[in-house]
This record gives C-alpha cells, structure tokens and sequence, in this order.
C-alpha cells in the first residue's frame, strides 16, 4: 500500500527519492514548479532534457507521458518530467491528467523509488480547477497498484491548494 502525505510548500524544497515536475512538452523549462526546479536542481537537468528531446522526443514529451532524468542539485535522486493537459471547458482531457499521475508512478516504480513528491499538476498555468484536480489525483494514486512508492506526498504551494487536497483525503 502506498501511504499518501499532505505537505504544504516549495516542492523543490522536499527530500524524497523522485520529484515530480509539472513540465511542458518542450521539456525546455517554463514558469511554476518547472522554473523552480531548473533554477534549484542546476543546470545538469536542463541538459538531461535537451538530449532527451535529441534521442527520443524529437516532438516534444507527450500530453499525460512521463520521463526521468538527474535531480541535479535538488534534494532527490530523480526528476520525473510530465505534461498535464491544458483545462479545457469544452473537452473531457481527465484522463490524460490521471494518466501523467500513473505514468510518472509508473516510471517511479520502474527506478525503484519509494518516496515520490507531486505537485497540482496542471493546477496553475494550464488552468485545471483546483478541486477536480485534486480528486483526479488521489483517484488515480489510490488505484495505482503496488508499485515500490511507499510514499506518495503531494506539495501543495498555497493553503488552497492544501483544503482542497485535504478534502479528497477525507
Ligand atoms: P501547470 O502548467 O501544470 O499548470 P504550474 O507549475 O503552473 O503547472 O502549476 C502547478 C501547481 O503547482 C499550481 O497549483 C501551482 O500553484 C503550484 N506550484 C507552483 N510552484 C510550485 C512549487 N515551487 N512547489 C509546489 N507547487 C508549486
């Protein structure tokens, strides 16, 4: 069983075996939590990144697909890089957010993590409303299976963030 924790804060600031970060598809950096990774882990992740998107994603990483890579100077042994999906008023895209919550557990699983750290993935920039994205991902955690995760911790940045997780925990 796998043993969800609450945690209100900076992921980049959590020691735990795999980081989370709420990529985009370039793989390239961005705002939120995945300029805040580069910034703290270094310059070792971003180039892990770019002979990633020279060997195997050409295109970019795809929408609800994860990867690992170093977690540089980050208190971790690994990042693990997804792409949520953008909200979207008009089209259903849930699964491909519970999709980027199992593949990166599923990466994870394959490294041999026990303590995995994820944010509100798609929560910020990409616009998914807090609650819904809350629940999709305790669903998705919960269904996920035995895997080598003894831990899943979600850090959440602010306190609404927080309640809504706390909410879905019960
Ligand atoms: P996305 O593009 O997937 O929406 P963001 O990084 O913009 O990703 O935001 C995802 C969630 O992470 C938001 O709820 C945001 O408030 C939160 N967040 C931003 N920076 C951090 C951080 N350093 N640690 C933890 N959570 C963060």
């Amino acid at each position: 069983m796998t043993t969800i924790t609450l945690v209100q804060g900076d992921i980049t600031r959590e020691s735990v075996d795999a980081i989370v970060n709420a990529a985009n598809s370039s793989l390239l950096g961005g705002g939120g939590v995945d300029g805040a990774v580069h910034r703290r882990g270094g310059p070792a992740i971003l180039a892990e990144c770019r002979e990633l998107r020279a060997s195997r994603y050409g295109k970019g990483l795809p929408t609800g697909q994860a990867v690992a890579t170093t977690a540089g100077e980050l208190d971790a042994r690994w990042v693990i890089h997804t792409v949520g999906p953008v909200w979207s008023s008009s089209e259903d895209r849930s699964a491909l957010l519970a999709s980027c919550y199992r593949e990166s557990l599923r990466v994870a699983d394959g490294l041999g993590a026990r303590t995995v750290a994820f944010p509100a993935i798609s929560t910020g920039v990409y616009g998914w409303p807090m609650d819904d994205g809350a629940r999709i991902a305790v669903e998705t955690v919960r269904a996920a299976g035995t895997t080598s995760v003894a831990e899943v911790r979600f850090v959440l940045f602010d306190d609404r963030a927080y309640q809504a997780f706390a909410a879905q925990l019960g």
